[in-house]
This record gives C-alpha cells, sequence and structure tokens, in this order.
C-alpha cells in the first residue's frame, strides 16, 4: 500500500490522494461538494444512475420530505441553504414545510453540478470489488473499467427491503412487490384491487400516497409486529417544544427510557410539545449507542426499536391526514400482527395471519401483497455484490446485529480481524453499527463535511529515483 497518512500537502514529494467514491446518492454527492469546496484533492465518483438522487430523492413527486425544509441543507454550517435555493425558484416554503422529495433531489444533483461537476470525474457504473495493492486501492466496474485510487469511501446507501418472515410462498411472483422503490413498482395494481401492506412505518405512507396518485380505491390492511404508524411533526403554530433532557454518561437503557418517557409526559402536562424531547437526543444518541452493552442493543432491537422508529422518524401531517381520511373511511385498516403464510395463484394471494394478543388465525384475500418494511439493515444478504463480496473476503466488517459496518470514529471501515483500513472509508446509513442515528440528511450532511475535511488533508508520498 502507499503510505497515505495525516500531512501537509506543501511538501514536494507528497501530492493530494486521488479519492475514490462509490456511490452518488446523497451521501455520495454531499462528500463530492464538501471536497469541492475544501478544494485540493482529485475525486472520483462511481455513481450507475443520476448523482444526487438515490431511491429516496429519485421519487414519486407525491412523495414529501419528512424533515422540514429548514433542516435539510447540504452544509451543516449553512443550514437554510435549501430552503434559500427552493425559495429562489419560485417554491413558496417555510422553514417549516415539508417540500417534495423530487425537489430535494434536483437541489443535491444542481448544487452537485454548480459546485463539484468542475472537480469530480464522474464515473456511470456499477462498482463490483475493491481491492488493496501496492499502488493504492483498484476498484473493478461491472463495465469491465477500473478505477485507481488512494482512499476509497464505500456510499452505496440503501438496500431494497428483506423479504418478510411468512412471505416464503409467494417471492418470485408477480402479485408480490418485494421492493417499492423499484421503477413501476405499482404499475400491475388494479384501481380497486385489495392490498395488504407489509410494514406500518414511513415506507408504507409513501406507498399508501402513491396508490392514491394513481386512483386506487380500493379496500388495504397494513400490518406490522406492533401496528404503530409514525407520528406527526411539531406543528407550527402549536405548543412550544420541550426543552432537551440532560442525560448522565453511561446511562443504562433502562435510565434512559425511564428518563425519557417522563421527560415527555412531564412536556405535555406543561402544555409543551413531547417531541423536542426526542429531538434533544440526537446529538448524544452515538455516545448512548456506544455505551450501552451488547445485551442492552439487542434488548432494545427487539421490544423498543419500533417505539423509537415511530417517535423519531416522524411524517408530515398532511401525510398522517391522508392516513386519518382511509381510516375514517373504512379503506385502510392497520393491522398489529404477525404473518405465518402465504400462497399466490393467478387471482390473487391467500395470506394466513395472527393478530397481536389473539390465537386465532385468520385468512386473508388480497390482489397483491407489497413489501413496505423498509431498508434492509444486513448487508451481507441485501448490501448488493460489492458489499457481500467484501464481507464474504474479511475486507469489512459487520457487527454482531447486522445493522451495517463497523467504522473507526473517523469513519475508517474496520477489517474482520477488528483492525482499521488506512483509506477505506464508509459514509451513510451504513454506519449504524456505530452510531445507530445515521439516516437523515441533517445527520448526513454532517458525516460528509466531517469525512471531507479528514480527506482533503490525506497526501501520498510521491516516488523519487
Ligand atoms: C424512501 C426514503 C425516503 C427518505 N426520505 C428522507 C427525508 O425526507 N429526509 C431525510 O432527511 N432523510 C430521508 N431519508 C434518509 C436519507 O436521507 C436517505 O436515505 C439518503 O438518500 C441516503 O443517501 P445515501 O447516499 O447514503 O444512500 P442512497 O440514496 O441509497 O444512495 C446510494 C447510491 O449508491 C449507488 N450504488 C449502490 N451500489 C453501488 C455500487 N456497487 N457502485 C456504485 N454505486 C452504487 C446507488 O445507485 C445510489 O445512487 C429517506 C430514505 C429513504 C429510503
Amino acid at each position: 500500500m502507499l503510505d497515505v497518512s495525516l500531512s501537509v500537502p506543501s511538501r514536494p514529494a507528497r501530492r493530494p490522494a486521488r479519492i475514490a467514491i462509490l456511490g452518488g446518492g446523497f451521501s455520495g454527492a454531499a462528500l463530492a461538494v464538501h471536497l469541492a469546496r475544501t478544494g485540493g484533492a482529485s475525486v472520483t465518483l462511481v455513481e450507475p444512475d443520476a448523482v444526487g438522487r438515490g431511491v429516496a430523492y429519485a421519487a414519486d413527486p407525491a412523495h414529501l420530505l419528512n424533515v422540514p425544509a429548514a433542516r435539510m441543507s447540504l452544509y451543516p454550517d449553512v443550514p437554510d441553504d435549501f430552503l434559500v435555493w427552493a425559495r429562489a425558484r419560485g417554491v413558496a416554503a417555510s422553514p417549516t414545510t415539508f417540500l417534495p422529495r423530487a425537489l430535494y433531489g434536483a437541489y443535491v444533483s444542481e448544487t452537485f453540478g454548480r459546485v463539484a461537476a468542475g472537480t469530480t470525474r464522474v464515473v456511470r457504473a456499477r462498482a463490483e470489488t475493491v481491492d488493496a495493492g501496492p499502488a493504492g486501492w483498484r476498484i473493478r466496474l461491472a463495465d469491465g473499467g477500473t478505477v485507481e485510487a488512494d482512499a476509497v469511501v464505500l456510499a452505496t446507501g440503501n438496500p431494497p427491503p428483506a423479504d418478510p418472515p411468512g412471505l416464503a410462498g409467494i417471492i418470485g411472483s408477480p402479485r408480490y412487490v418485494a421492493d417499492p422503490w423499484r421503477r413501476d413498482a405499482l404499475a400491475a395494481i388494479g384501481a380497486a384491487d385489495a392490498i395488504l401492506l407489509v410494514g406500518t412505518g414511513l415506507t408504507a405512507l409513501d406507498v399508501l400516497v402513491s396508490l392514491r396518485e394513481r386512483g386506487h380505491h380500493g379496500p388495504i390492511r397494513a400490518l406490522s409486529r406492533r401496528g404503530l404508524v409514525p407520528l406527526p411533526h411539531l406543528e407550527a403554530g402549536g405548543p412550544p417544544a420541550a426543552a432537551p433532557v440532560t442525560i448522565a454518561p453511561g446511562t443504562s437503557l433502562e435510565g434512559l427510557v425511564r428518563l425519557v418517557h417522563a421527560a415527555g409526559k412531564a412536556a405535555v402536562a406543561d402544555g409543551r410539545a413531547w417531541q423536542g424531547v426526542v429531538d434533544g437526543l440526537r446529538a448524544a444518541t452515538p455516545t448512548l449507542w456506544a455505551g450501552f452493552t451488547a445485551v442492552e442493543r439487542r434488548r432494545f432491537l427487539r421490544h423498543l426499536r419500533p417505539y423509537w422508529e415511530v417517535h423519531r422518524h416522524r411524517a408530515p401531517d398532511v401525510v398522517l391526514g391522508h392516513v386519518r381520511a382511509l381510516q375514517a373511511a373504512g379503506a385502510l385498516e392497520i393491522v398489529a400482527g404477525r404473518i405465518l403464510e402465504s400462497a399466490a395463484s393467478a387471482d390473487g394471494v391467500a395470506v394466513t395471519l395472527r393478530r397481536r394478543g389473539s390465537a386465532d388465525l385468520e385468512q386473508v384475500r388480497v390482489a397483491h401483497v407489497i413489501n413496505t418494511t423498509g431498508p434492509d439493515t444486513d448487508l451481507a444478504r441485501g448490501g448488493g455484490a460489492l458489499l457481500r463480496d467484501l464481507l464474504s473476503r474479511g475486507v469489512v466488517l459487520q457487527d454482531a446485529d447486522r445493522l451495517g459496518l463497523r467504522t473507526s470514529t473517523d469513519a475508517a471501515a474496520l477489517r474482520a480481524d477488528g483492525t482499521v483500513h488506512t483509506g477505506l472509508y464508509v459514509l451513510g446509513q451504513a454506519r449504524r453499527a456505530d452510531l445507530w442515528e445515521h439516516t437523515a440528511v441533517p445527520d448526513l450532511s454532517r458525516g460528509a463535511a466531517a469525512l471531507a475535511e479528514h480527506l482533503s488533508a490525506l497526501t501520498v508520498a510521491v516516488a523519487t529515483p
């Protein structure tokens, strides 16, 4: 390997590192923008599709951001950048508006084009393998090409959802939509078809909105283990947000739950919004997560995660209003329960389910089942050919709970033996194993800015004759 190290790039015998970013969704594009801002590095971005979109922002025009406009800036130090960009294009928006996700994709790709395209080489291809050699890293592409780099950033983003338990009998059937983010995923669904959504989180809300846009008016059931639906954001003009709680270092999971629950209750009793308590945990989340024991993490994932998700990853009220209207009209039933088995035939799908708290089995017949469980976190299963290859060769390490790739505090990837790579980094929600919350734009843009600062200081020794 080349000697890649942190040093001042003014010594004549060193040159700036060549950086390859694999994946040009939000995270990869944001990193390229921040690297262009700091300057100096030579950057190649490998992305098979449009830069700056990914599955989230290449969306159906009816899908809204689930974070208000004032918190969606690419630049942590310029929080209203997206808001200003949108207003300059005639979009009526306040800091608390939930703008369309497709508009956000336009903001990211246009900013990339304006700030970084001149200094970033974009390679339209899929990366298949990454190998370390004596002269740096070699990335092999699906089209047969190669890219050489001194530092590589894995930013391959959101894997498609994993098939939920109980659906083995319909995998491969045209009546099962395994990946709702695939283009035309809902094309075969008739306006009056009965639908079963498996998953009741943000992805289910997206699909409900898409079905409405397509004129769907058939009966819908949405099922998850606990039947929990995302809660609303703070309302503009509603009660003021509660103050964040102070958490002592080393607080146990049980202690944290007690504290947060009590603070939320006290806030509501005091006429304040509980959302402030949850939002106040944001900055402390990685430290709290790092401080939990393996047993606490597993307890959290098994019992508390669904509650955390609906309180933390909330939905715009206009979207929840659509859910309430469907429920009031009897067109949508939210079911807490489990699917035991399923079978597809030419005219539909038969599903056997058991409602939470009941011993009875229930037979349900629908025209289509849609998987709305959200991105898979097990990268050995869903992470695509590149991550599967790196995991199988021990080049990178997945955590025991299969939440993501293990990384150092500088975002460097860990090898299977736990040692830290020089020159291989991870950006995006794959860092959840160590940070837990590294999913939404406010966290990802901070991660991209910090990594850009680190990478732009890397230099490489130049061999002299
Ligand atoms: C449906 C959805 C909606 C979301 N909405 C919001 C929101 O409203 N607000 C918010 O703050 N956050 C939201 N998020 C969370 C977060 O902002 C997004 O997940 C964001 O898109 C993450 O960006 P990313 O670049 O890490 O991943 P992705 O957007 O998934 O991008 C990864 C990119 O890598 C490319 N890629 C994959 N494999 C390879 C390979 N082998 N070689 C080269 N390229 C490859 C893909 O083509 C893709 O473009 C949403 C997430 C999802 C899934």
